[in-house]
């Protein structure tokens, strides 16, 4: 198995580094796993000249899957559009057809502290959810301002979803719950949309192959609220591309903690890039105090959906939970009491439970 390794900028060399140590650990423990580094965003504008060099996409197109770090930085603010950092991410997504997008968010009992919300609502939350990534109201056409029969100035987008993208992604939300506790919501808005009418129908379809995973559908409204007031009340929700948008950033934030939350964008092979939620994060590149966390649970991420290796995958959300029981910190999770390490111990430490 061979994982392409696209670190990145700003922090995402550090905590990329990371990661990679755990999955080489896991290969001396009997997993064939072959890692290559390639240069991608601001990177790959300094070493070729564009942030998605020739190179780092043969790479990519010879692996099973994507560990990603993150792209941008001030260097290359000024850059025009088609060279800046994130057109390397963007492009990669499209190459790869990378239609669903995975952000589990997960609040573990030591870090409930964390979130805004009391803990006692937070603490043991493990929800993902599954956003259409390549579709809906972002991408349809037509779209524009124009001048309307009135004479008045207008804007306009068009929501739109095929039946095989609605199908193609409630399989993955069916298949993601059956690794997990079996029950899917379906978030639409169906009482004022028919694009979202459609989509309710169709998940309903596709569910009819799933006779063993629970489907439940909410008003997106609804589930904006319910989030916030009892997110435990959730496993999988699977939404389109602008209401999981939303959704999800709603979600992570239950956690309060951006350097701890993964992510996954897996097209119909289950290939996969897999990356954590936060940014380059500049203001601390280079220090050594970022928190590697969220890239070593998006290894695990890697391992679970594009490798098949459930077991591994366990093996390092468990670790990582052990560290935080450990009472280990980095400083975006400081807390008094606690011993606050740097990146590259909190990655020795992951590395000893192992
Ligand atoms: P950011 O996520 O990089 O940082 C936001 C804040 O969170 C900063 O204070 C940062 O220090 C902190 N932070 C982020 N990750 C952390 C970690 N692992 N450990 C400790 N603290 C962490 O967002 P931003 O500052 O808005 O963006 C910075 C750059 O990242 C920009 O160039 C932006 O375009 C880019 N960006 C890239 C991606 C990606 O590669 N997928 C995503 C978002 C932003």
């Amino acid at each position: 198995m061979k994982i392409a390794v696209l670190a990145g900028d700003g922090i995402g060399p550090e905590i990329t580094e990371q990661a990679v140590r755990v999955l080489k650990a896991l290969a001396t423990d009997g997993l064939r796993i072959e890692m290559e580094q390639a240069p991608v965003g601001g990177a790959g504008v300094d070493a070729a000249g564009d942030p998605l060099p020739e190179g780092t996409v043969r790479l990519a197109e010879q692996s099973d899957a994507i560990l990603f770090g993150a792209v941008g930085g001030p260097k290359y603010d000024t850059l025009a559009r088609p060279q800046r950092p994130e057109q390397g991410l963007l492009r990669l997504r499209k190459h790869f057809d990378l239609f669903a997008n995975l952000r589990p968010a997960i609040v573990y009992e030591e870090l409930a502290h964390a979130s805004t919300l009391k803990p006692e609502v937070v603490a043991g939350l493990d929800l993902l959810i599954l956003r259409e990534l390549t579709g809906d109201i972002y991408f349809g056409q037509p779209r524009g301002v124009r001048v309307n029969e009135a004479g008045e100035r207008e804007g306009f987008d068009t929501m739109r979803y095929t039946e095989p993208e609605i199908r193609r992604i409630a399989h993955s939300a069916f298949l993601a719950a059956r690794k997990r506790a079996r029950r899917v919501c379906s978030v639409d808005k169906a009482n004022v949309l028919e694009t979202t009418q459609f989509w309710r129908d169709v998940v309903t379809d596709v569910h009819k192959e799933y006779g063993d995973v629970e489907l439940t559908h909410m008003y997106v409204d609804n589930a904006a609220m319910q989030l916030v007031r009892n997110p435990k009340q959730f496993d999988v929700i699977v939404t389109g591309n602008m209401f999981g948008d939303i959704l999800s950033d709603e979600a992570s934030m239950l956690t309060g903690s951006i350097g701890m939350l993964p992510s996954a964008s897996l097209n119909a092979k289950n290939f996969g890039l897999y990356e954590p939620i936060h940014g380059s994060a500049p203001d601390i590149a280079g220090k050594g105090v970022a928190n590697p966390l969220a890239t070593i649970l998006s290894a695990a991420m890697l391992l679970r959906y594009s490798l098949n290796q459930e077991e591994a995958a366990l093996r390092v959300e468990k670790a990582v939970r052990g560290v935080l029981a450990q009472g280990l910190r980095t400083a975006d999770i400081a807390e008094p009491g606690k011993r606050t390490v740097g990146t590259r111990e909190m990655g020795d430490a992951v590395l000893a439970l192992l």
